[in-house]
């Protein structure tokens, strides 16, 4: 595969109906394309019976379909599955499948490795260094699928939910993301309800109020601290966007969204004695109270690279008790899968190159002010 020849999982719906057009087809070629790809899961284009031989022989001079291989494959006893996939140069990407009686979900990744370096999370520790394409981000669900089944226009999806709570901050690749959300949304493609397709951030302001009106999936945010002090050493991108502005600019994004019913999911990973007392439950409440959200408390998924530790399951139980108790928040506490395989939240590491760029925050910042300055096509997507 040359460099020359376009990846057509790199294109979304639009992109892809551009692509086509200009090698003089018609744009209902574009639709055919997806259903092949996405929902038939064929990406050999000899089999896309429904296109003329002539545009095959087309096609094959001027594109190829491929998504990222899989080199391992983990099971757990609770029937998680963890993928890791291979992005080129020896590097990896994890990807997590988690069934359940009423969804099944598909936890991607969006970066090799991640620049926000979270205390307490693994992805974090294992450096940074790029973002992945769309091609790497979509291709993730479309290998998935070919393990667990296409949705072949079944009512029931093999694949119903798509959360973007791997490896790295999907904000950091706004553009990519939106192009992987529209193909996870179209009709044509993987068809997900809104509401079944999860952006989880750890903050990334400017983006969230750029995006807001304009995209409308579910949207997560990674809080994981009662005020600015705590969650400044917590989640580093805190000192940049403080509380205020990130409260503020989450309650814009869901007052213009249909996806989220109203509320934010607030994900908030307990750190024994560290943010799990009493006092920064009421503080917590107390920070939340004008915020229609739900609450998502995450105990702590320990590993080796990291001194935190879960709390006990009585002082689990006395946080969750002050915030629905007393406040009459709606609180679930995460069940914790596939962590005999690594494959739980803040488990995944992948084989990441970590550039080691001199200051990780000013990758983080030079990636967020590109993916502002380009030009966001949201339009399809309202
Ligand atoms: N960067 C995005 C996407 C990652 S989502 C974000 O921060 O939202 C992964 C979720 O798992 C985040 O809420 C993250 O903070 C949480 N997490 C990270 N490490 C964890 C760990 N060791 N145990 C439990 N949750 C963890």
């Amino acid at each position: 595969m040359t460099d020359s020849l376009v990846n057509l999982m790199d294109l979304d719906p639009d992109t892809l109906k551009d692509f086509v057009v200009a090698h003089g087809e018609k744009p209902f070629r574009a639709t055919q394309l997806l259903k092949w790809i996405y929902q038939w899961g064929v990406v050999n284009f000899d089999e896309m019976t429904n296109i003329k031989k002539e545009t095959r022989a087309l096609l094959k001079e001027i594109s190829y379909i491929h998504a990222p291989e899989i080199v391992s494959e983990q099971k757990s006893s609770d029937g998680t599955i963890k993928w890791a996939m291979d992005i080129g140069d020896g590097q990896l990407v994890e990807t997590v499948f988690i069934p359940e009686k009423e969804r099944n979900t598909l936890c991607i990744s969006t970066q090799v490795g991640c620049p926000i370096k979270c205390a307490f999370c693994r992805t974090g520790k294992s450096g940074f260094n790029r973002n992945l394409k769309v091609s790497e981000i979509i291709g993730q669900v479309w290998r998935a699928a070919s393990r667990v089944g296409f949705s072949q226009n079944q009512e029931q999806k093999p694949i119903s939910n798509v959360v973007m709570m791997g490896m790295g901050e999907p904000l950091l690749n706004v553009q990519n993301v939106l192009s992987v959300v529209k193909l996870l949304l179209s009709d044509n493609a993987f068809a997900l309800s809104k509401r079944r397709v999860t952006i989880s951030t750890a903050g990334v302001v400017p983006t969230i109020n750029k995006i807001a009106g304009k995209v409308d999936v579910a949207l997560a945010l990674s809080l994981h601290a009662p005020n600015d002090e705590l969650r400044n050493e917590l989640v580093p991108i805190n000192q940049k966007f403080p509380l205020k502005d990130l409260l503020a600019a989450v309650r814009n994004y869901v007052d213009n969204s249909n996806a989220n019913c109203g509320r934010v999911t607030i994900e908030y990973v307990l750190l024994d004695h560290v943010n799990d007392s009493m006092d920064q439950a009421h503080e917590l409440a107390q920070l939340l109270k004008d915020l229609p959200c739900k609450i998502n408390l995450i105990p702590f998924n320990p590993h080796e690279e990291s001194e935190f530790k879960r709390p006990s399951n009585s002082r689990i139980d006395r946080f969750y008790k002050v915030l629905v108790e007393q406040y009459g928040f709606t609180v679930v506490t995460r069940t914790t899968r596939g962590d005999d395989i690594a494959a739980a939240c803040g488990q995944l590491a992948g084989q990441v190159k970590d550039r080691r760029l001199k200051e990780q925050m000013a990758a983080a910042e030079r990636l967020h002010e590109q993916s502002i300055a380009a030009h966001i096509d949201t339009k399809s997507l309202v």
